[in-house]
């Protein structure tokens, strides 16, 4: 049987919601788009979009920033990572989660994942008691989440801060509690491919003071922090604004501007990505060579992308995979390939950092495959998706548990 050609593309977001587009050009005809630019008594989006989003995230204080990138740079610095210290991160996670760690100048010690995809806690903390670092930049990494409480208890027992990587999981939660909200800080990014849309952007919360009155101050603030709408008391900044270095890293009042329409939707966007995830995983596990991480009930996640591995896939066959389904319009990524293509989620492609032996995680990555779910596309689209990867699958013949 000939199946329809995809022909959708994988990287097309919805449009931005007509209340965006308006909130934008009320600030491009206002001409005030820096976020400090603000007439008398005015609250400027940025403000508002602060605001907002600590109260959606339920913690005290929001930062917007330039990019999700931005995020990780300004906590780790306002968290206390100096140059040389280590900092353990994800084996397996995007390019600028190490490269957030090399910009504070800081050293990354991968830990190795598992299975399923997350932070393998054993190995963190054999980690921790052997490198002796004290900082953990936690990637939520394709929108899985480790198991949060026991990771806490890890990090508590041996003084480990950690700042958490929510790029993937704006809105995902662990035993109900959201992602973002375990650690000292939560970073996301409003970078297009993620949650919410703004071309580039990020968001930075917490529930410490003074962390946050340093992560601003880092941000770019000046000395006009008190312009900001959901940051700590500017009593905060007396000990911290004349021994904090500027580093411009703002977000501007048109990025609000589209962002804050776009947060009210968010709910209805989860949902949407998870029917879409739940109906390829459906299909997907009716293979028996295809394994899909387990996810467990304590796990709220966001489908906006999914995963899945074919155990004992040869080299020759990943590639003969991946062919097939791109002749079928079909965009998956595999991440056993032997050089980066489009984005780097590989460490070994990471040459700036010390070489480092993971064995565990390059086997995960031997048979690992990943495709986007865009909001643009339909249940029936996901439908089309699956049955191309089950042919394919089908088509190579892959030796179950052979
Ligand atoms: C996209 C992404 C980031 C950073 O986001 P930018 O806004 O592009 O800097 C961080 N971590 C992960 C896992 C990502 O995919």
């Amino acid at each position: 049987m000939t199946r329809a050609r995809f022909s959708k593309s994988f990287t097309q977001q919805p449009p931005i919601p007509e209340e965006g587009i308006e909130a934008a050009v009320a600030v491009m005809r206002s001409g005030r788009l820096h976020r400090y630019n603000r007439a008398p008594g005015e609250a400027s989006e940025v403000m508002k979009l602060e605001r907002e989003y600590a109260q959606w995230q339920g913690t005290r204080y929001c930062l917007a920033v330039a990019s999700g990138g931005q995020a990780m740079q300004i906590a780790l610095r306002a968290a206390g990572v100096k140059p040389g210290d280590r900092v353990l991160t994800n084996a397996f996670t995007l390019a600028p989660v190490p490269g957030a760690i090399a910009a504070v100048g800081g050293e990354p010690v991968l830990v190795e994942i598992t299975e399923d995809l997350v932070l393998d806690l054993e190995a963190l903390a054999a980690n921790v008691a052997q490198s002796g670092a004290r900082y953990l930049l936690l990637s939520h990494m394709r929108g899985h989440l480790c198991d949060m409480d026991r990771l806490m208890e890890i990090a508590i027992a041996h003084g480990v801060t950690v700042i958490e990587d929510c790029a993937h999981t704006m809105g995902a939660r662990w035993n109900g509690r959201l992602s973002g909200s375990f650690g000292l800080a939560g970073c996301f990014s409003t970078q297009t491919y993620k949650h919410m849309n703004s071309g580039e952007g990020g968001l930075l919360t917490s529930d410490n003071a003074e962390f946050m009155a340093r992560a601003t101050i880092l941000s770019g603030s000046y000395m006009l922090y008190e312009s900001h709408g959901a940051g700590p008391a500017p009593e905060t900044y007396d000990a911290i604004r004349l021994e904090t270095p500027n580093m411009s890293a703002r977000m501007d009042n048109l990025r609000a501007a589209i962002l804050r329409p776009q947060l009210r939707q968010l709910e209805q966007g989860i949902a949407a990505w998870n029917a879409r995830y739940d109906l390829v995983a459906e299909r997907l596990a009716r293979s028996p060579a295809i394994r899909l991480p387990h996810r467990p009930p304590a796990e709220f996640h966001v489908g906006s992308s999914i995963q899945f591995r074919v155990p004992g896939i040869a080299l020759a066959e990943a590639q003969a995979l991946i062919a097939r389904l791109a002749e079928a319009g079909v965009e998956v990524k595999w991440f056993g390939a032997d050089k980066p293509k489009g984005f780097t989620s590989d460490h070994r492609s990471w040459h700036y950092i010390a070489a480092q032996d993971l064995p565990q995680t390059d086997a995960v990555l031997a048979d690992l495959f990943d495709m986007r779910l865009p909001l643009t596309f339909s249940l029936e689209d996901c439908a089309l998706l699956a049955d191309h990867i089950l042919d394919a699958v089908e088509s190579i013949r892959i030796r179950v548990g052979a």
